[in-house]
């Protein structure tokens, strides 16, 4: 089952110093084809979680596994997924291209140089691409990140708000480019607090609020249909946890 769900967490939790529980107990898992949706308002426990699945911090219980591998805090998670953490950091001096070559190398993900040339398009910088990231703008930066993260096509994409910093219609243009991500049997989550984006983008959606899971699974399953919006079985879900 760990083997054939290539991302599974289970009970995680995360307390912080402060003693604030910013995740309860959270499990799901994300399947082959689907992209889905890790959804809340600021503070819900999104970055938390993802972080853990990352193996950016140690949960305090609970487990993640990816591609049936369980995550050890600190053993390196990025050859097998491909991440974007919120406020990605790249060297500044060096140009957004040099940034990519570096990142690749650090990974030791096999890449090759077509699938290089797929993420030069995805971060889409035009001639950018060859000066110096300091001068990009957060956009900018945001589009180098999510390109980094997609370099190589890593069976699981992880992306946490890849919308910061971009336009209306620069998040149009990653719809298609997820799907199709997705559409290869690889699996996609994005972190977002844009709900009528997640609706647009998502084939499935962990509802979370206060560090606990409300509702998941197929955009239809949590009951998104006419007269309902991702936003309006949300705000009822909320509602109805008290
Ligand atoms: P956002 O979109 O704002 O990042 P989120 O859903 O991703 O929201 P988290 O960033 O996971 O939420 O934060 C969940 C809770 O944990 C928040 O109440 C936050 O203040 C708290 N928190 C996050 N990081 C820390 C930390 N390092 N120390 C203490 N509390 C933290």
């Amino acid at each position: 089952d760990l083997v054939d769900v290539p991302l599974v967490i289970e009970g995680l939790v995360k307390e912080y110093p402060d003693g604030h529980r910013a995740v309860d107990d959270v499990s799901w898992r994300a399947e082959r084809g689907q992209v889905v949706g890790l959804l809340g308002p600021n503070g819900a426990g999104k970055t938390t979680t993802l972080r853990m699945v990352m193996g950016l911090i140690r949960p305090d219980a609970g487990t993640a596994h990816v591609l049936g591998q369980p995550v050890t805090a600190g053993a390196a998670v990025l050859g097998r997924v491909g991440a974007l953490v919120e406020g990605p950091g790249f060297l500044p001096h060096l140009s957004g291209r040099a940034n990519l070559l570096s990142y690749w190398a650090a990974t030791g993900r096999p890449v090759e140089e077509a699938q290089l040339e797929e993420a030069l398009d995805i971060a889409a910088l035009g001639d950018a691409i060859d000066r110096p990231v300091k001068a990009y703008s957060q956009g900018m930066r945001q589009r180098l990140g999510i390109a980094q993260a997609m370099l190589g096509m890593p069976e699981v994409l992880i992306l946490d708000e890849p919308t910061n910093g971009l336009d209306p219609p620069q998040i149009a243009a990653m719809r298609p480019i997820l799907a199709q991500y997705a559409a290869g049997g690889r699996t996609v989550v994005v972190s977002s607090h844009l709900l009528a984006e997640v609706e647009m983008t998502c084939s499935h959606v962990v509802m979370m609020h206060a560090g606990r899971v409300l509702a998941a699974g197929s955009v239809d399953d949590v009951g998104v249909a006419e007269g309902h919006t991702l936003e309006s079985v949300f705000l009822s879900t909320i509602a109805g946890a008290g």
